[in-house]
């Protein structure tokens, strides 16, 4: 049997997706690249933002409008967790769906769905269709650790995403994550230790720590500050005696999802003292203004910017990525051009912003003071455009400059690749004019820069 996966939102689903793909091939089937090869169509979806929501719903109508006769289509991850039951009555050819805490009984589901009797009847009334095609285990039981944790790992290029934690346990006003994904739960050590090797036997030349609050990894296993130690274990034991590849240029160890409060003295230290560990972290911040953070219910501003100094005091040439929210229920003209002030003082390398989402469930969608959507969109478009500008001037000062680039493909005679400014999927791309062999680490002079990419040639 062959399976199609299509994956939608953030690097923690595509982790997720990961495993999905590990699982299934584990139970004898194989991955198509085409929709039309396939007997099972899967999306797993993203459920974190409307605007998330309706992308996840577009690619299931689109697999579902060419779907043929005997093909399975499931809707899979956090958009199910939410609104699962709804599905069918939005995209009618979906046969079954399955919720992110649930995934682990994938096989056995595609194995019910492909045998019961009813499986080409079609039926209207949703409910029925719920009850049936849902199989509805305790969560428990499938997100038990051991189970998670014996799950075999299959790298797809040179950089993966390893998950050391999933849920959450912060309060912030806007997020719905908790109430999908739980709380917080780190995986132990050893697991994430074998998972290392097995992505760096498999030919894996970087890996991105991910979960939603990374920083908190251990907290539930009754450790604090559990992290540093973590990465240090990944490189002593996992990247130290290898090497990244064949001229002998180290593995890249990437840390992304970090909380504002919770990086530490020590993880900062372990950063800057580790070769493998890149420089570069992945904050999210939210917002600047005092009292936005206040009705985010987020750390405050002294917080973030003692941060941000200290990891720049230990790391000079480290790479900041942050996100920010605009339009929060409240946020004043004020407020917004504080954080505008905040964006062009910290002179932040990457960033991302979001129009505020109203999400059913969270404290702040019954929150007064909406902001209309036309006052979101034009704070978002200044915002980035401020960005734009950094990001281009940043970019400007590499030209002449050599840099380390991880090769990730190539054709055409160009070869694509990153530099530890840009973690995978999110941020931006080195463009070299040769192709070079997808994991190798390249050493690229830098001649164009444009706001989020740059353009090189390679040195030796
Ligand atoms: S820390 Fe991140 S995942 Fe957790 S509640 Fe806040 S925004 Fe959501």
């Amino acid at each position: 049997m062959r399976y199609y996966l299509r994956t939608l939102g953030c690097a923690k689903n595509v982790a997720d997706s990961d495993g999905i793909g590990s699982l299934l091939e584990n139970a004898g089937m194989r991955a198509a690249d085409n929709p039309r090869d396939a007997d099972v169509l899967i999306v797993n979806t993203c459920g974190f933002l409307q605007a998330a929501r309706a992308e996840s719903l577009a690619a299931m109508r689109e697999l579902g409008e060419s779907k043929r006769a005997g093909q399975l289509l499931i809707g899979a991850g956090c958009l199910i967790s939410r609104y699962g039951a709804q599905v069918k009555s939005d995209v009618p050819q979906v046969d079954g769906v399955i919720d992110a805490g649930k995934w682990l009984a994938l096989p056995r589901f595609i194995e019910h769905l492909k045998t019961r009797e009813t499986f080409k009847v079609s039926r209207s009334a949703s409910e029925v269709w719920f009850r049936e095609a849902y199989l509805n285990l305790p969560r428990e039981q499938i997100a038990a650790r051991s189970v998670v944790e014996r799950l075999p790992r299959v790298a797809r290029g040179p950089s993966a995403f390893l998950k050391i934690a999933d849920g959450c346990d912060r309060p912030c006003t806007f997020c719905i994550i908790p109430a999908i994904k739980g709380a917080h739960h780190s995986k132990t050590p050893d697991a994430v230790i074998a998972e290392a090797r097995e992505l760096v036997a498999q030919g894996v030349k970087e890996i991105a720590l991910v979960a939603q609050d990374s920083t908190a990894y251990g907290w539930d296993l009754g450790q604090r500050d559990a992290l540093a130690p973590l990465m240090e274990k990944i490189c002593d034991e996992v990247l130290g005696e290898r090497r990244g590849d064949s001229r002998g240029r180290p593995h890249w160890l990437r840390l992304m999802y970090a909380y504002p409060g919770h990086v530490t003295p020590r993880l900062i230290e372990t950063m800057a003292r580790l070769p493998q560990i890149v420089k570069y972290i992945d904050v999210p911040l939210q917002h600047a203004h005092p009292e936005t953070l206040k009705r985010m219910r987020r750390p405050n501003s002294v917080v973030t910017c003692q941060m941000l100094d200290a990891l720049r005091a230990a790391m000079p040439d480290i790479a900041i990525r942050t996100t920010f929210i605009v339009g929060f229920p409240g946020e004043t003209e004020k407020e917004f051009e504080t954080l505008l002030q905040f964006i062009e003082e910290q002179q932040f390398d990457r960033v991302g912003v979001f129009e505020f989402s109203v999400e059913e469930g969270t404290p702040s969608a019954t929150m007064s003071d909406q902001i209309p959507a036309k006052i979101k969109k034009r704070r978002r478009e200044q915002a980035m455009a401020l960005q734009q500008e950094i990001s281009l001037k940043k970019n400007q000062r590499f030209v002449g400059k050599t840099l380390e680039v991880l090769i990730e493909g190539a054709g055409d005679g160009v070869s694509i690749g990153r530099t530890y400014r840009d973690a995978p999927e999110v941020d931006g791309v080195v463009i070299i004019e040769k192709e070079l062999p997808a994991g190798e680490f390249a050493r690229v002079k830098i001649t164009r820069a444009v706001e989020y990419d740059l353009m090189g040639e390679l040195e030796d």
